[in-house]
């Protein structure tokens, strides 16, 4: 595991500091640019507290652009989503940008460089084209038509814009080197041929602008300083500057590159998850197992720990694996000090205790957070019919077993010592309720007479306990590092089985009977729960976002 960057002043802090002193920018302008080919992950909350946060520390502007020119993967929904994760995680942005209202400009610029002799129509296949583009060791082979004149190019790109050519019969190419050493440059492709409706501009194109070639002049309209991508595209920024510098654009931006988040047990690519969603291998985008913003809101994440998070791992210029026990630490912190310890039981034993009078009633006091500034306190009702968690009794247990056993005394969390006297069993033989009694003189959990009791059990009054579904959730893939798959193998074939426990028929506070989806408590020794949206009126659903234990800390601690 890579050391993560120091957290303050990153590389291109650095860079956009030394470019105000300088006088050489004005004011930074950056911007998140999405493609609405699918829903966002946790790889892109990077890049927008990345890029949104330059902009607020430097008195800037981000804007949100959604890089939409392929129609093919594109829909209206992908960009409603990405427009509410952006918000979602507190940012604001300048202005909403979408590059398909650049097509006219894009194809002016176009036009201007087949004028200038330095973009050709080619009727090469794709397949063709592929294969003249030579290697990394030897150059490319020029096409046969490279060397069309001005007006026939122009003739005929006028002929692809107007439909009059199949998919793939031509493609517009910007004329650079077929021997150029960076095999990006030897003549790209500018514009392809797609017969297809876009979500933005309906059937007014048929051609459709590159990435390459698009990007950069989405930065020059938008006035955008720092163009911020990932490290894969700095191979591409001789291109990037080739386009910018062979137009008459209205303002030169500047691409810089950092490394992109990947986080182990779980998959980071568009494609993949949409894979795991078609496939049904989760249940949608925002199941809470998935690293989408969406899956992360819904497991419970709040918007601050996921910034906590991409602060902490810093901006560098290598790519590196994050552990996702860094995730669970950012959030386990927060919900310490902000969520309500309440009592659940999720595997339910029946305790009744003999020498509690039926029909009675205490509202016990407890404290609501004992980490908050100002604690507060709620009134829970014990009564003689208990449940406690089926793993806190043992029969036969082993050295050492602090909770309950026959014979055995523990404290019932802000209630009283019980000892157990007997076990009711059904007929199969199984324990299916304990019988205890309780000693009156130790409400609040102390005994008088000091006497040691090292348990301390959660529980819920039977009567009026609620009843909710509780899920329970692991990692999604059993392989810690994905890119690492055997070969034959692919990242699907390690999915984990019991990613997703569900538990019916789990008994909670009845204080938890009206809650709100979102809403989040820590079950005492079991970890912090949200409410999820499946809840019903009377019958409340929970997602465990994490366990309490810290195996962050722990790893922290031995370095
Ligand atoms: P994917 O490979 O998951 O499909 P992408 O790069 O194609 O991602 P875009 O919609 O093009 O997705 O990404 C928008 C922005 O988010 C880009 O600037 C990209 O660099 C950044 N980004 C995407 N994935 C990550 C990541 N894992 N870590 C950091 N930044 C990322
Ligand atoms: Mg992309």
């Amino acid at each position: 595991m890579e050391q993560a960057a120091p957290k303050s002043g990153n590389f291109i802090e650095q860079i956009i500091r030394e470019d105000l002193e300088s006088g050489r920018i004005k004011k930074v302008v950056t911007r998140f640019p999405p493609e609405p080919n699918g829903y966002l992950h946790i790889g892109h909350a990077k890049s927008i507290c990345l890029n949104f946060g330059l902009a607020e520390k430097f008195g800037g502007d981000c804007n949100l652009r959604f890089d939409d020119t392929n129609p093919t993967k594109e829909e209206v929904e992908y960009v409603e989503s990405i427009k509410k994760d952006v918000q979602w995680l507190g940012f604001k942005w300048n202005k909403l940008c979408f590059a398909s209202d650049y097509f006219d400009q894009f194809y002016l610029w176009a036009i201007e460089l087949i004028k200038a002799g330095k973009a050709y129509v080619d009727h090469q296949s794709p397949e063709e084209i592929r294969k003249t583009r030579g290697t990394l060791t030897e150059p490319g082979t020029e096409s046969p038509w490279r060397n069309r004149t001005v007006e026939e190019n122009l003739e005929l790109f006028e002929k692809m814009k107007n439909g009059e050519f199949d998919e793939g019969e031509c493609v517009l190419r910007a004329k650079i080197d077929m021997s150029h050493p960076n095999v990006n440059m030897r003549d790209p492709v500018m514009y392809r041929i797609l017969k297809e409706p876009h979500h933005n501009t309906g059937d007014r194109w048929c051609i459709y602008p590159m990435y390459d070639f698009a990007h950069g002049y989405e930065d020059a309209i938008e006035g955008v300083t720092h163009s911020i991508c990932t490290l894969e595209f700095q191979d591409h920024r001789p291109l990037y500057d080739w386009f910018i510098d062979n137009v008459s654009v209205p303002h030169r931006p500047r691409q810089y590159e950092f490394a992109r988040l990947n986080l182990t047990y779980t998959v980071m690519s568009k494609r993949k998850l949409l894979e795991l969603v078609t496939t049904k291998c989760v249940s949608g985008w925002d199941d809470p197992r998935m690293p989408t913003i969406s899956g992360l809101r819904r497991r419970g994440y709040t918007p601050s720990s996921i910034r906590r998070f991409c602060e902490e791992i810093g901006v560098a210029k290598t790519n590196s694996m994050v552990d996702i026990e860094l995730l669970h630490f950012c959030i386990r912190e927060e919900l310490n000090k902000t969520a309500n310890r309440v009592m659940a039981v999720l595997k339910p034993l029946r305790v009744v205790i003999e020498n509690y009078p039926e029909g009675r009633v205490e509202e016990i006091e407890a404290l609501d957070n004992p980490e908050s500034e100002a604690p507060t306190t709620r009134k829970i009702p014990f009564s003689r019919v208990l449940f406690i968690e089926q793993e806190d009794f043992m029969e036969n247990p082993p050295k050492g077993y602090f909770r309950l056993s026959p014979g055995k005394e523990v404290r019932l969390k802000h209630a009283y010592l019980i000892t157990c006297k007997s076990v009711v069993r059904d007929e199969e033989g199984r324990i299916v309720e304990l019988r205890c009694e309780y000693d009156p003189a130790t409400r609040g959990g102390d005994a008088p007479d000091g006497r040691k009791v090292k348990g301390t059990l959660h529980w819920v009054s039977a009567s009026h306990a609620v009843e909710a579904e509780v899920r329970l959730y692991d990692h999604l893939f059993t392989l810690k590092n994905l890119d690492e798959v055997e070969e034959g193998k692919e990242y699907r074939d390690y999915l984990n089985p019991d990613s997703m426990v569900v538990l019916s028929g789990c008994k909670i506070e009845p204080g938890l009977s009206r809650v709100e989806t979102g809403q989040r408590f820590q079950f005492l020794r079991h970890g912090y729960f949200c409410v999820d949206p499946d809840s019903r009126p009377g019958r409340p659903v929970f997602n465990r976002i994490v366990s309490l234990k810290d195996s962050w800390a722990k790893e922290q601690k031995k370095d």
